[in-house]
């Protein structure tokens, strides 16, 4: 039985190690870079690995846990393969070094991850000069390039990376002038808000935008503005003379390998629909990580990745038996959107809300009937909570229920 993973990030290599772990004969890890980690190894700063771990770890050393493991467990790795195709039968096309493979797997787990929504997914008016980053693309030049990128630096986006990113520049000399949010609140955890902004006096702008760059070969300055209702409040425009603009507003899943398999995108993840063992509607075919949603905690992918590993090597079930899961009212996102019935494991649900709420309680409904309800101290927009289902909650969901999460403030 040969268990294809493609993507060596956080999720690629814990699904690898638990298909490995269960009893996959063979382990084929296919990674696009010349080294295993993802992301991991831009991200310098600690708070990674305290779940998974049990320890603070760096992103490069939570990387290099995860790298000992897969090569401790006989996986075979293949580095600077980028798979460009994959179809119905489970056939991987990979173009290496050496040329074009092709890889026809049993069971196929995609752990592709993330891309950063860009400029012109947002559209900001102004000219085109240089010095506007993605705030990933901003740390990478950063923390693995060596590279300065800006001395005066405005941020549009208030994400965890975005946030993260500011703390990096200042440390490194630059000035953050300040961090425009559309929403009225943070993006970004609660943590991170603390431990990187006010920690350093960057000032945050909720319910503001970057209206306007201006700069003819570099950013010379940009314009911010309050909005309410969508529109600029008159009279509120202020004027940043900053050479860098970085955008931290969202990552979206890489899809276009599971687009070509068919299955069916969910708007509201960016994803394919994936079941409690993150597989799709096709049988064999997982999606892990930032590939199947956008994750908070690098532990929460291990972890979750690790179900999907584990699930590979086992017996699949019938398609049919199962129900679906969709986020109502303030839940914004739900993972799973499928619930497999019949196989004796009830499912952990991840969700996260479209605002902060305070006292809560989420419940898990059908035609109207609660099945399972939790309470909650408090929830944000930027956290992944999570709700397990007890056997006989599980027990009482029948094939072709449709399962509603909606939360209440109390
Ligand atoms: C800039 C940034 C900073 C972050 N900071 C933190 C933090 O401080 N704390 C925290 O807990 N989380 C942080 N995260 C989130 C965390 O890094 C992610 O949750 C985690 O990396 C997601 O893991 P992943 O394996 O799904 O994706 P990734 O880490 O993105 O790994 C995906 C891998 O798949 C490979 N790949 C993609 N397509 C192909 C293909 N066609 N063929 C072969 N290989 C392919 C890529 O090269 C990559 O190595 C950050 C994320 C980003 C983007």
């Amino acid at each position: 039985m040969l268990v294809a993973v493609v993507g060596g990030g956080p999720a690629g290599m814990a699904a690898a190690v638990a298909a490995k772990n269960a009893g996959a004969d063979n382990v084929l890890l296919i990674e696009r870079a010349e080294r295993l980690g993802g992301v991991l190894p831009q991200c310098i700063h600690s708070g990674f690995g305290l779940n998974y771990y049990g320890r603070d770890l760096t992103g490069p050393e939570f990387a290099e846990y995860l790298r000992q493991d897969v090569m401790q467990s006989g996986i075979e790795v293949w580095l600077n393969a980028m798979v460009i195709e994959a179809h119905h039968d489970k056939t991987l096309v990979v173009s290496k070094p050496d040329g074009i493979s092709f890889v026809r797997a049993d069971v196929i787990i995609f752990a592709v991850g993330a891309r950063e929504r860009p400029r012109g997914a947002i559209a900001i008016p102004g000219t085109r000069p240089a010095g506007i980053f993605t705030a990933g693309t901003a740390q990478y030049m950063i923390n693995v390039q060596g590279l300065n990128i800006g001395n005066d630096v405005f941020m549009l986006g208030s994400g965890d990376i975005g946030l993260i990113t500011a703390r990096r520049l200042t440390l490194e000399g630059a000035h953050v002038h300040g961090v425009a949010e559309l929403m009225p609140f943070p993006g970004g955890l609660a943590r991170n808000i603390q431990q990187c902004l006010k920690d350093y006096d960057i000032p945050l702008f909720l319910s503001h935008t970057v209206t306007e760059v201006l700069g003819k070969d570099r950013v010379e300055a940009v314009k911010v503005a309050q909005m309410e209702n969508g529109y600029v409040v008159p009279g509120t425009e202020k004027l940043f003379p900053v050479d860098t603009l970085i955008l931290s507003v969202g990552l979206l899943p890489e899809a276009e390998l599971i687009k070509q398999l068919g299955l069916t995108i969910l708007p509201y993840t960016g994803s394919a629909a994936v079941d409690q063992y993150f597989q799709t509607e096709l049988p064999g075919v997982f999606v892990v990580g930032n590939g199947a949603g956008i994750w908070d905690l690098v532990d929460n992918v291990a972890t979750s990745a690790s179900v999907a590993g584990e699930a590979s090597v086992k017996q699949f079930y019938e398609p049919s038996q199962e129900a679906t899961l969709e986020p109502c009212g303030d839940i914004r996102v739900v993972l799973p959107q499928r619930i497999a019935i019949g196989v004796n494991n009830p499912p952990r649900i991840w969700f996260r809300v479209k605002r902060p709420l305070g006292v809560c309680s989420v419940a898990l409904t059908c035609d109207g009937k609660t099945i399972a309800r939790k309470g909650y101290a408090s929830l944000r927009p930027a956290e992944m909570a999570e709700i397990s289902l007890k056997l006989e909650q599980y027990n009482v969901i029948e094939p072709g229920d449709n399962l509603q999460l909606t939360v209440t403030p109390l």
